[in-house]
């Protein structure tokens, strides 16, 4: 199984989900919410795991962590992976666009900067924002908009960028999953739970939820969920190949991280 978002920092007790996820052999892709918490995040998982960790400093937390921006900078080389990033438009956020769009903008260039990442992107209520941002960045590396909650139209305008999308059993649960999934090919689709934020009842790891999300997208795509999990698996490859830097050796199933190459540019922190 897949997670392509899950916040595994944030569960109160994060050893305990990630030995259950390590057990189950499920395909994690653990964000952060700030470039501080990013080190002792990536020590959770042991060696052998399919967990990857993602740099991230989220937009409803850029207003007030905003100074981290050149910590982010400072550590893109050490992950292929960034998230969560993104803008939230929503009524509590508005009021920091500004400086949300700005931070954005910056965190794309540098990991264009630093030639390309696999990117969990954050879209609440600035959809169209996000893919104006980014067709700045072409060379940002592969988007995956999570938990996508935008029109439709901004659906297919994120087609034709080039993104993807991971999706999460309330997403497929909604009135509106049927015309948003008709929209996405089924090449651009891996799952998540977002969790400890959504689909989790108590404090241990929601499996079920990804099972039945595995359930919901066999229903959508009129197929057994075997075939749901061998698109899934061929579709996480995929992007994992396509991101690959040249020279390195990082296959879905096994490794650690993969260290780039030496610092790039950094932009400055942004103003306030
Ligand atoms: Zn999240």
């Amino acid at each position: 199984m897949i997670d392509f978002h899950c916040h595994l920092d944030l569960f109160p007790r994060p050893a305990a989900v990630v030995s259950e996820v390590e057990a189950a052999g499920i395909y994690l892709l653990s964000v952060t919410t700030t470039p501080k918490a990013f080190a002792k995040t990536a020590r959770l998982p042991t060696k052998s795991s399919r967990i990857r960790t993602a740099l991230g400093l989220h937009p409803q937390l850029v207003h007030e962590r905003h100074q981290e921006v050149d910590l982010f900078c400072r550590l893109i080389s050490e992950t292929r992976y960034v998230g969560e990033i993104g803008l939230d438009g929503g009524n509590e956020f508005a009021r920091h666009l500004d400086l949300q769009n700005e931070v954005f903008n910056r965190l794309l260039r540098s990991c264009s900067d630093a030639g390309g990442k696999i990117l969990s992107i954050h879209s609440r209520h600035a959809s169209g924002e996000v893919l104006e941002a980014l067709k700045q960045y072409p060379g940002c590396g592969i988007p995956i908009l999570h938990w996508f909650t935008g029109p439709i139209r901004d659906a297919e305008r994120a087609v034709e960028l080039g993104a993807w999308f991971s999706v999460g059993l309330p997403m497929l649960r909604s009135k509106r999953a049927g015309s948003l999934l008709a929209k996405i090919p089924r090449e651009r689709i891996l799952t998540e739970t977002d969790a400890p934020f959504a689909s989790t009842k108590g404090h241990s790891y929601p499996r079920e939820a990804l099972s039945s999300a595995f359930a919901e997208l066999a229903k959508h795509w009129k197929c057994e969920p075997e075939d749901v999990k061998q698109q899934l698996l061929g579709n996480l490859r995929r992007v994992v190949e396509t991101n690959r830097p040249a020279g390195t050796d990082v296959a879905v199933s096994e490794g650690r991280l993969t260290t780039q190459s030496a610092n790039r540019y950094c932009p400055a922190t942004p103003r306030r």
